[in-house]
């Protein structure tokens, strides 16, 4: 008998995430990637991290050094209400556990609140590694369908009358990987739906101030506060796309009834979150360079995604349609016939580029016409030759 039979039934049929595979081939000389969904190293403030470490190391030595308090440093949480209101949500620091960045977050979540069969939806598509986390849990997952508002709330209510559901997880804003963003509309209804059908939101929002406009849609967090409701819904944020995701710090926001049982498991999983890199988040946010920065960001990304939609709208545009991200880092296009994307990868990889087939971010009725780019990374001229590389590759 193979030795692995000894691992745990739940974890023999575990699956790679197909992006960190992708991610190998991305590394290999000459390859153009919009594949990963990483953040621009181009753009990190590397004069004001160096400020923030010199602090850390020179004035909070102890706290950097020594271990923590498992709810998280307390200096950063008080600085994080601040930073949460400049994003309309009334919160405290206790209500906030700091995780090693949102995937912790989800993890933590999803374990506190899942047995097994438990039915979470998620949108589809959806964030891929968190349909990795919902299958080591044995939920069932089912999914209800997306479009350029948005998670369609109608279909998922029509769900909810024949299936008893414990949680919803989506990336409301700017979402991964099909960047569209809840409208209003929609947000109020599934809070709605939320309290008459008692389940819990898991609110992911790791792109919610790349936006490209000034227009903002309030959380889904906020969205329920106003309604009086302070128990439905969790939020989780992080500094991975704003400041820097080797740090890894992220947050949650939690209801009274969930925080210290989450708080337990974050205690059994890694005690706390990194110390040096909560000080480091902490001196950082005390420069205020973090909003000049989520600036620079914004523009920046807003440029690469202009360039991109154009040089696809110009030489693909016959071949593909796609949505015009108002924020965030990922373009999801489709082809207009009959396409395999998973199968084309190895003939686009010929050409030196790659990108992400969508039936990767899909629990069900994978739709293998669709595919996500990020623009991240690429430099515009990059950007303009991936495209070219894309049309020789059809
Ligand atoms: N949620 C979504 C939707 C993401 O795209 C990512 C990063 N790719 C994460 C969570 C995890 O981010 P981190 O752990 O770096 O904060």
């Amino acid at each position: 008998m193979s030795k692995s039979s000894h691992l745990a039934d739940r974890i023999q049929n575990l699956q790679p995430s197909a992006i960190r595979e992708l991610l190998k081939h991305s590394k290999m000389p000459g390859v153009i990637s919009l594949a990963g969904g990483i953040p621009s190293s181009e753009l990190f403030d590397k004069e004001g991290l160096a400020q923030a470490t010199q602090i850390v190391v020179e004035q909070n030595f102890n706290d950097a050094f020594q271990y923590g308090l498992t709810e998280g440093n307390v200096e950063l949480r008080q600085q994080l209400v601040g930073l949460c209101q400049e994003r309309g949500i009334t919160t405290t620091p206790e209500q906030m556990l700091i995780t090693s960045g949102s995937q912790q977050a989800l993890d933590l979540l999803i374990r506190a609140l899942a047995n097994p069969g438990d039915v979470f939806v998620v949108e589809r598509p959806t964030y891929l590694a968190t349909l990795q986390i919902l299958s080591l849990t044995e939920a069932t997952v089912k999914s209800v369908g997306g479009d350029e508002h948005g998670m369609i709330v109608d279909e998922l209510e029509a769900l909810l009358k024949t299936t008893r559901i414990k949680g919803v997880y989506l990336v409301p804003t700017f979402g991964n990987p099909s960047g569209t963003t809840l409208s209003a509309e929609r947000r109020e209804k599934l809070v709605k739906l939320a309290i008459e059908y008692d389940f819990v939101i898991i609110e992911d929002d790791p792109y919610g101030a790349i936006s490209f406009t000034e227009n903002r849609e309030k959380t889904l967090f906020q969205v329920a506060a106003e309604m009086g409701n302070h128990e439905n819904v969790v939020y989780t944020s992080t500094f991975s796309k704003i400041l820097a995701p080797g740090l890894r710090v992220g947050w949650i926001l939690m209801p009274d009834w969930m925080k210290h049982k989450v708080a337990i498991i974050k205690q059994a999983t890694d005690l706390h979150a990194n110390s040096f890199s909560q000080s480091l988040v902490s001196a950082y946010l005390s420069l205020n360079r973090l909003n000049p920065q989520i600036a620079l960001i914004r523009e920046a990304y807003k440029q690469k995604c202009l360039s991109l939609s154009r040089y696809l709208h110009d030489e693909l545009g016959d071949h593909i349609s796609f949505n015009q991200p108002q924020g965030g880092m990922f373009l999801w296009a489709k082809f207009r016939y009959d396409f395999d994307t998973t199968k084309w990868l190895e003939q686009t990889l010929a050409k030196g580029v790659v990108y992400v087939p969508g039936e990767f971010f899909f629990s069900d009725n994978a739709d293998k016409k669709t595919l996500r780019f990020s623009y991240a990374t690429a430099s515009d001229e990059q950007l303009f030759e991936a495209v070219q590389r894309l049309k020789s590759a059809l």
